[in-house]
């Protein structure tokens, strides 16, 4: 089984959108959010797919509306289907002009994460400084989505007990990613679309789903000489590291205890969750 680490499932096309993905051996998605409204959309998408689960937060693009009430989204870390705060984190490229926001933000979240013991979904785009400087000042674990820096910076992440994010980027002919991974340790790289974006070759340019993870792990396996068996089980099981509610979730549906309540969610065309796992 594949995961998607990363993805925005848009409402109107969730139900074909998780079929396929399940059809091609992707069985769970986190679908990111992006402020309070997506945060409320994403968990109740989850609700209703099993396989489908959500973080919550307030992305650096969106930080003008942010009105700093936090009450939202503390009440919504009890549901069992939010596994971490995100995606959260500094855009220097897109938003020059609200640095200083976007790190208040960003701190806002990162403390919520750390006092729920929840992992963290970091965008980081031409900010690396800042934004290794704050984590350091915080005791969360997460993963960098949508990872493109070197190898230094790889290493930074890592030492502070983050995973990468890796997604189509990585198969553009003109992405230098593929260099940098090939000195970074499996354990430490998980697979991701940030779907409906960044469709991996050979699709690039159309509209991106989680059934395309295999492309991606695909690439992967060829250009640093892994078996595909290999890259599909350490990168799924490197998510139930980072993500512990998953991986709650998954020991306690494997084992029974709560399969059935689960099964009960209004589950399409007669799916039993074993067809799901
Ligand atoms: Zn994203």
């Amino acid at each position: 089984m594949f995961i998607d680490s990363h993805c925005h499932i848009e409402e109107d096309v969730a139900e074909k959108y998780v079929d396929n993905a399940i059809n091609n051996n992707v069985k769970i998605m986190i679908n990111a959010a992006t402020d309070l409204k997506t945060s409320i959309e994403a968990l109740e998408l989850s609700r209703k797919y099993p396989s489908v689960f959500t973080c919550i937060g307030v992305h650096p693009e969106e930080v003008k509306e942010f009105d700093f009430d936090m009450k939202p989204f503390r009440d919504m870390i009890s549901n069992n289907k939010v596994v971490a705060i995100g995606e959260i984190g500094l855009d220097y490229y897109y938003e020059k002009d609200t640095r200083d926001l976007q790190i208040k933000v960003f701190r806002e979240f990162l403390s919520l994460a750390q006092e729920f013991n929840l992992p963290v979904v970091v965008h980081s785009r031409n900010a690396t400084d800042d934004t290794l400087r704050i984590l350091k000042e915080y005791k969360v674990k997460g993963v960098i989505h949508c990872f493109s820096g070197s190898i230094e910076t790889a290493r930074e992440y890592i030492k502070l007990g983050f995973v990468l994010g890796i997604g189509g980027v990585v198969t553009f002919k003109n992405s230098k990613l593929i260099d940098v991974l090939k000195e970074i340790p499996l354990e430490y790289i998980i697979l991701e679309t940030d779907s409906p974006y960044l469709s991996p070759e050979p699709l690039r340019g159309s509209v991106n789903e989680s059934k395309n993870i295999a492309l991606i792990a695909n690439f992967l396996s060829e250009q640093l000489n892994i078996n595909i068996d290999e890259i599909r089980e350490k990168t799924t099981s490197n998510v139930f590291r980072i993500f512990d509610k998953i991986s709650w979730f998954w020991y306690n549906c494997s084992s029974g205890r709560i399969r059935k309540q689960w099964e009960n969610i209004s589950l399409k065309s007669g799916l039993l969750l074993q067809d799901y796992f």
